[in-house]
């Protein structure tokens, strides 16, 4: 028979099974990842206690379960806050809380009534739950935005079902129905406000493993250096180029670059002055791109710029602009004299029927042309002949 007992048994195991999905998440340092597990290990506990009504003293079934719960649901919403980088408003949940608590004592000790009992928790529990529907933006992170929007509507949804039975208990104060009453009406209400924290808890797994996998997208796309665009990244944005310079027989041009005595610049200044040197690179190159070219890291200290929409005449302008911006000389702190570095610039255009790979290559020989040619130079590559040889 379903019965509010056995609803308050299936809740505790969903906030067991919650505390082991949060539990793989652990390791992974989401914030609001401990708060949201505190608030279903507590619920867990708080949850069997509302269960040994009439079994254990009603101290512990009423004052300590409800104030515990009050405290699992103040935790959640601290996770949030925590999760989308606000502040927590302690005094606030703790206060509130406390009142609430005052409230369940009072009407327990003082006038012995239920239904006000559940007034002023779930008045708390709606209050929570708009809180934490307010709290969570539409983030800009398409990946996130579901997961999110999940969240905000269960918080909606819960705390609407606990502000109508606020006032459902609110009007039916005087004819008191038990705790533990199997009416349909009372089993309803009771079902959908212990399903709350499940809802919330999903919910929040939901962000937090979108954020795991988005950080994880993101460090994969981009070089932990310079921050720019990863080889990866950087031959899938190729391909999609390639294909929309097919479709729209638009020009498709490719810079590949190279700094300039590299090894020199790390022996003479160490490998750490290296490092800012390749930092200080892909910031000016950017400076001087269009925006619509892709700047990205291939390795060691070996660039590539695509220019999408681009003509021979505006690439090899952008390569000699950027072969400009990139004859620096860089003020390293601590360092006596400044470091001047210089990069050798190889130029292709996509031709014809040619993939990526051959577009690559005809850069990488301008490129090396540049650097026999004495370096700090643009050269642009031979353009293939009709048979698909080079001319
Ligand atoms: P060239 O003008 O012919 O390009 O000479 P180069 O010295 O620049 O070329 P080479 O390929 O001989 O040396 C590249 C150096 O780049 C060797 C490697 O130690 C260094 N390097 C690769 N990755 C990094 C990095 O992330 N940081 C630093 N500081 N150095 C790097
Ligand atoms: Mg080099
Ligand atoms: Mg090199």
């Amino acid at each position: 028979m379903l019965n509010a007992l056995s609803l308050l048994l299936v809740t505790t195991a969903f906030s067991v099974v919650m505390l082991l999905v949060l539990s793989s998440l652990a390791g992974s340092k989401v914030a609001g990842i401990r708060e949201w597990g505190q608030a279903n290990a507590l619920a867990v506990i708080a949850l069997l206690l509302f269960a040994s009504r009439g079994v254990m003293p009603d101290v512990l079934s009423v004052e300590v379960a409800n104030g515990m719960y009050i405290a699992t649901i103040a935790l959640m919403y601290a996770g949030f806050r925590r999760h989308v980088g606000q502040p927590v408003p302690e005094a606030l949940l703790v206060g509130g809380g406390a009142l609430t608590l005052l409230a369940v004592t009072v009407f327990h000790y003082g006038w012995n009534s239920l239904p006000l009992r559940t007034v002023a928790v779930s008045g708390y529990y709606a209050a929570i739950c708009f809180a934490i529907a307010a709290t969570l933006p539409i983030p800009a992170e398409r990946r996130l935005r579901y997961p999110f929007a999940f969240t905000r509507i269960a918080a909606s949804v819960v705390g609407a079902i606990h502000v109508s039975r606020a006032l459902f208990y609110g009007y039916t104060a005087a004819s008191a129905p038990l705790f533990l009453d199997p009416a349909t009406y009372n089993l309803v209400f009771f079902g959908f406000g212990t399903m709350a924290l499940p809802a919330l808890t999903l919910g929040a797994v939901m962000m937090a493993n979108a954020q795991v996998i988005s950080e994880t997208a993101y460090a994969a796309d981009h070089d932990h250096l310079t921050g720019a665009p990863s080889r990866r990244a950087f031959f899938a944005a190729a391909e999609r180029e390639h294909a929309r310079a097919a479709r729209r027989a638009s020009g498709l041009g490719l810079l590949l670059m190279d700094v300039d005595h590299f090894k020199r610049i790390n022996d003479t200044h160490g490998h750490a002055v290296g490092d800012l040197v390749l930092r200080d690179l892909v910031l000016h190159t950017q400076e001087v791109v269009r925006k619509i070219d892709y700047c990205a890291r291939l390795g060691g200290e070996e660039f590539a710029v695509l220019l999408p929409d681009a003509s021979l005449e505006t690439a090899q302008h952008v390569a000699e602009r950027v072969r400009a911006a990139l004859d620096r000389s860089l003020q390293v702190a601590g360092a006596t004299k400044p470091v001047a570095y210089t990069v050798s610039i190889g130029v292709a255009m996509l031709e014809e029927g040619e993939n990526i790979t051959g577009l690559m290559a005809r850069a990488d020989k301008a490129l090396y042309a540049a650097k026999a040619g004495g370096r700090n130079r643009v050269v642009s590559a031979a353009p293939l002949d009709a048979r698909g040889e080079e001319a």
